[in-house]
């Protein structure tokens, strides 16, 4: 059961995700400070005639990593060439990829922190010397042997920093933690994709679309997919705010992007313990999910809003949660 309102890659982005994705930095809407920097690496690795420096980015999903990675490449003139940490399962099939590469390459890695450990170790020396240490023989004939590799640029891209052994992250000489959006780039994005699309939309009707985005791209995207389709069956041709309320109705995103699962897990804590400070193990077991999920998937964006906020003692539901449902603060 996919929600509408998740920054994951669902099967139905897939078809036009790739139309929507802008290719020079120019094109690249918001986290200004991060197109800046890249900026001056970029100029400044171009006149040195070398390629990038490893760059790690990370944040949520959805948020643009993978399209910032194929940005990089573009704008280095250099082949873009992607996997992901699930995907490599052994050192050999990375050893492989990487003496494939062309020199200058961007290799991106997705998902970087689910690299098993074995495979990671291939990856130091390849990432500081641009070589393989292969091991030829086994037992006493065993011999180790330095093969060079191609210069190329690192791109990884995770969820969680934190997650990330130190030696890898060491191993990058460019960190950018992506941001969720604000609203107005939020807005530009969806008024760039109703033009990719080839349908007007009214600019209330991009910024309501934008607010209910949860800061994320991808979800900005879907939304204004699905509010077109309503909008084409209905015979409207400029998508108005009308059609845009009534579609997001219908999808049952409200007015801050929070869906049926964020309700619950907000109004449960509301109505069986006064707002908290419940435990993350008390969450869980009353709403039947497991702690991990709500801590990554549920609670990020609740935090961000403040809708809700750790404390030593469990979570709590803030002033401005209640507010939203129309609800009255409990007095304690
Ligand atoms: P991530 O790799 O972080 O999960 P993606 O790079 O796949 O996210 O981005 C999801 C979609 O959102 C892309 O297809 C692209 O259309 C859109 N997108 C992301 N960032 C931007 C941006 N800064 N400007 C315009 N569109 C963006």
């Amino acid at each position: 059961d996919e929600r509408m309102v998740s920054g994951e890659l669902h099967e139905e982005d897939t078809s036009v995700e790739y139309s929507l994705r802008p290719e020079s930095l120019n094109q690249y809407i918001g986290q200004t400070k991060t197109k800046e920097n890249l900026r001056i690496f970029i100029e400044a690795a171009k006149m040195r005639n070398e390629p990038l420096d490893h760059v790690l980015l990370y944040g949520p999903p959805g948020l643009g990593k993978t399209t910032l990675a194929s940005i990089i490449a573009n704008e280095m003139g250099v082949q873009f060439r992607t996997t992901s940490g699930p995907a490599i399962e052994r050192a050999g099939d990375l050893a492989a990829i990487l003496s494939s590469l062309e020199p200058g390459d961007v290799l991106f890695i997705d998902e970087i922190h689910r690299l098993p450990r074995s495979v990671e170790e291939v990856l130091y020396p390849a990432m500081e010397d641009f070589c393989l240490d292969i091991v030829i023989g086994t037992g006493s004939s065993a011999r180790s042997v330095r093969l060079d590799l191609p210069p190329f640029t690192l791109v990884g891209a995770t969820t969680r920093a934190g997650l990330l052994s130190a030696p890898l992250r060491d191993r990058f000489g460019v960190l950018c933690r992506l941001e969720y959006y604000e609203t107005k780039d939020l807005c530009d994005i969806v008024s760039r994709t109703a033009d990719i699309f080839h349908v007007g939309i009214k600019e209330d009707a991009a910024l309501e679309v934008a607010r209910r985005s949860r800061g994320t791209p991808r979800i900005a995207n879907r939304l204004l997919k699905r509010v077109r389709d309503i909008a084409q069956v209905d015979g409207e041709n400029v998508i108005s705010i009308h059609t845009t309320q009534k579609a997001l109705k219908m999808l049952q995103v409200d007015a801050q992007g929070l869906d049926h699962i964020d309700h619950k897990y907000l109004i449960g804590m509301m109505d069986r313990f006064r707002g908290g400070p419940v435990g993350l193990d008390t969450i869980s077991a009353t709403i039947g999910e497991e702690s991990q999920t709500i801590e990554d998937v549920y609670e990020p964006f609740l935090l961000q809003i403040g809708f809700i906020q750790r404390t030593p003692r469990g979570r709590i539901v803030t002033p401005l949660a209640y507010e939203h449902f129309n609800r009255e603060v409990p007095k304690d």
